[in-house]
């Protein structure tokens, strides 16, 4: 079969339609009643099973190689046990909101593919609406001499909503902005992860998205109860954030300060220990520089086009402002280890460097926070316990005490 193009864009207008036309006042949210894979010797073949006819989107993007399907927002509901093995050409496969309005489907792939056939079957013999994603591999050099070749950032990035031209209610990404008469500082507070993006698996199976929401809304709360400072979460949902969208965040804040919230794992059981990390162009340990590594795949795993992002850590590095800043951001780091070390066990240097990519913002101070590692067993038990988060959350606000009395003793003096 001839190929014509190395991305195709399928967009059904039906979801659009039936919006427009005010058929359907609020109908429930359609679903994803099972995926599967399924392996010839030509193709690899994604097959989705869906409540209703949807709207979709179905693109491929290099380095590494990804197939992504957007479809509205949906209700994942096929079982855990059930979720389709890796196979054929697809190695790994993520589903969650990647924006209000748009879930994905991120579908790892080994080699470079073409799509070779995108389409709807409709019921029949039992089977509900199904989407049916053939890919087959390519070599590099047809994947990148096709037609289309690299997706626009439009095709990768967009919301699917946006696509097709609907309207949905935006999250509010810029927060309220500190009135005059309001000096108290204001903390931006980053739950990592999200969405089509899990961050890290425990070894009982949580996700690092759940756990550092669920201590980023903790935390926010027992702030803003102190009545010292307004707090204010880049997400307070699970819905997928580009890192460069977080940082934004906390400029368009004008935070004063900026936590991001992780939880980690690592290929040895027994580590445990919550660690502090702040920006740097040089990463302090091997482990450090693999954790910044790590976290800044995030955009990868949601299936975001990473072509269009230029620069790195080091061409904010040589501003000004932002020393002055990463020197707030190490004095933060040290309040933290300070304070939170006497409640929590600690990672050995638990205050390191590597270059985060959430943390480059050039004049918010900012560290990024390993609660702990889902890894070790134990550890993962207490992320999950309440007792251990409320504990977390009391010595992290000890800290920020810490932070600005001395802040703003020094500019008494
Ligand atoms: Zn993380």
């Amino acid at each position: 079969m001839k190929i014509r193009h190395s991305l195709l864009i399928f967009v059904c207008l039906f979801f659009a339609v039936g919006l427009a036309g005010g058929l359907s006042p609020v109908a429930a949210q359609p679903e994803v009643q099972a995926a599967r894979i399924g392996e010839t010797p030509e193709r690899t073949r994604f097959v989705l099973e869906l409540s209703e006819d949807l709207a979709y989107r179905v693109f491929t993007l290099p380095d590494p190689f990804r197939v992504v399907v957007d479809l509205p927002e949906v209700t994942w509901r096929v079982p855990a046990e059930r979720q389709p093995k890796p196979k054929g050409l697809i190695t790994g496969l993520r589903f969650g909101l990647f924006a209000p309005g748009t879930s994905r489907v991120v579908l790892d792939v080994a080699k470079p593919t073409h799509l070779q056939k995108v389409f709807i079957i409709p019921p029949r013999e039992g089977k509900p609406y199904r989407l049916v994603v053939d890919i087959m591999e390519v070599s590099r050099t047809e994947y990148f001499a096709a037609a289309g070749q690299a997706p626009t950032a439009a095709s990768s990035g967009e919301p699917l909503s946006a696509a097709l031209g609907v309207t949905l209610p935006r999250p509010r990404l810029k927060p309220p902005q500190k009135e005059r008469a309001d000096t108290r500082p204001i903390v931006v507070i980053d739950p990592g992860h999200g969405g089509v993006d899990p961050g890290a698996i425990g070894v009982s199976g949580a996700y690092e998205k759940n756990i550092a929401l669920d201590y980023g809304r903790a935390l926010k709360a027992a702030l803003d109860a102190s009545g010292r400072y307004r707090a204010v979460l880049t997400r307070d949902r699970d819905v997928f954030l580009k890192l460069r969208e977080r940082v934004a965040f906390a400029q368009n804040a004008k935070g004063d300060l900026f936590i991001s919230l992780h939880a980690n794992i690592h290929r040895s059981g027994k580590i445990r220990g919550a660690s502090v990390y702040t920006l740097s162009e040089t990463a302090s340990d091997k482990e450090a520089a693999a954790l910044a590594a790590a976290e800044n795949a995030a955009d990868v795993l949601a299936g975001v086009n990473l072509g269009e992002q230029t620069g790195d850590v080091r061409d904010i590095l040589i501003d000004l402002a932002q020393r002055e800043t990463m020197n707030l951001s190490k004095k933060f780091a040290n309040d933290l280890v300070a304070e939170v070390g006497k409640d929590v066990k600690l990672l050995r240097n638990t205050h390191r460097f590597a270059g985060f990519a959430v943390l480059k913002s050039p004049t918010v101070p900012s560290v990024l926070f390993e609660i702990g590692y889902m890894s070790n067993r134990q550890e993962e038990r207490l992320l999950r316990s309440r007792a251990h988060r409320d504990k977390v959350v009391v010595s992290v606000t000890r800290a920020i005490d810490r932070f600005f009395g001395r802040q703003s003793s020094a500019s008494r003096s």
